[in-house]
């Protein structure tokens, strides 16, 4: 055991190494504090880095703080989410800087984090040890891929969390005592750039001495199983007279006071023969929606249904598909104005 323990410490030296001139500069990383931690942890949990990066940067600059964050309103934290989705992550965000700011100290119990919305195992850790609080790796899924590379791991995992269950006393042998925030970073950018998922990069890893599956190309640990995904049709209306355009908020659900095109039954298109003006996907969970938008000339207009001054659309909440398509419809129609 305490050469096993030797070894994973030498590997988790060479990782720092390798990582002072490797990691990447994310916005977050380059002041650290609590609150830019939880945020950027909230943002990543169903969002790419690359995405993230703009939606960080225009949160910071309008929140700069953790008590401008509790203070905001929420249309003010929506607006500032609409295009990354999953608005529960935002709500959640906002009631825990709330909490946090109410509190007279910070909790560094990783068990008292979890009790918070939104807050589950992973980020818990994350946080905590990101911040400094705790010194615990945090594993994300390129973490836990390179863990089970290290030490081949055998035999599938029917989720995230049984595999993280098997590795985790590996991650605890690459503690370095006030650097695990750094060591998960590091393992985080090293699975980002040479440890990927089909092609690991062992010619150049700086932890191939330590590595039971070097220079084995092969994809471990096996793929996580797949949930089976529904198919769903929603039909939409566009209703627009060139000054205003209706749109619909939901007060509950997923997306509520969330803004998008008002939602028709499909009985309704049966009985008018409306054309379609564009036809987009997107995929919310384990279903995959394909919405149809129709020209809603003449269409009677309903009355939780909302009309929203154009100018003003910069400044509501319309989710990410909406706004695109929204902004897809309004260019074609002014093209095709006789103005043009
Ligand atoms: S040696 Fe190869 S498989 Fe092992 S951690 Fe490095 S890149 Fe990944």
């Amino acid at each position: 055991m305490e050469e096993k323990r030797q070894a994973f410490f030498l590997a988790a030296t060479a990782l720092l190494d390798w990582w002072k001139d490797a990691a990447r500069p994310l916005p977050w990383r380059t002041s650290r504090t609590l609150y830019s931690t939880v945020v950027s942890e909230f943002m990543l949990q169903q969002t790419r880095v690359a995405m993230a990066i703009p939606y960080f940067h225009r949160w910071m600059e309008r929140l700069p703080t953790l008590s401008a964050a509790a203070a905001a309103e929420p249309s003010t934290i929506l607006l500032l989410w609409s295009g990354l989705g999953y608005y529960a992550r935002a709500r959640n965000l906002h009631h825990l800087c709330q909490v946090l700011a109410s509190l007279p100290t910070i909790p560094v119990e990783p068990a008292v984090w979890q009790r918070f919305p939104g807050v589950g195992p992973y980020t818990a850790t994350a946080i905590l040890s990101l911040a400094g609080l705790m010194d615990a790796i945090p594993l994300d899924g390129n973490g836990l891929r390179i863990l089970a590379r290290l030490v081949a791991a055998q035999g599938s995992f029917a989720n995230r969390s049984a595999l993280e269950r098997s590795l985790r006393p590996m991650a605890d042998l690459l503690r370095i005592p006030g650097r695990c925030g750094a060591v998960g970073e590091a393992l985080m950018d090293l699975g980002s750039s040479i440890c990927l998922p089909a092609k690991p990069r062992c010619e150049i890893c700086p932890i191939r001495p330590w590595c039971q599956l070097a220079g084995r190309p092969k994809e471990m640990p096996a793929p996580l199983p797949i949930r089976p995904r529904r198919r769903e049709i929603i039909h939409r209306v566009w209703i627009c007279d060139g000054a205003v355009l209706w749109l619909q908020r939901p007060m509950s659900g997923r997306l509520r006071h969330v803004f998008e095109l008002p939602e028709i039954p499909s009985t309704a298109i049966n009985r008018r023969s409306n054309s379609v003006l564009l036809q987009g996907m997107r995929t919310i969970g384990s279903v995959i929606y394909r919405e149809i938008i129709y020209d809603g000339q003449n269409w009677p207009t309903m009355d939780q249904w909302q009309a929203v001054a154009i100018p003003e659309l910069n400044s509501i909440p319309i989710s990410g598909p909406h706004r695109r398509w929204i902004r897809t419809i309004l260019e074609r129609e002014s093209e095709l104005s006789p103005k043009n």
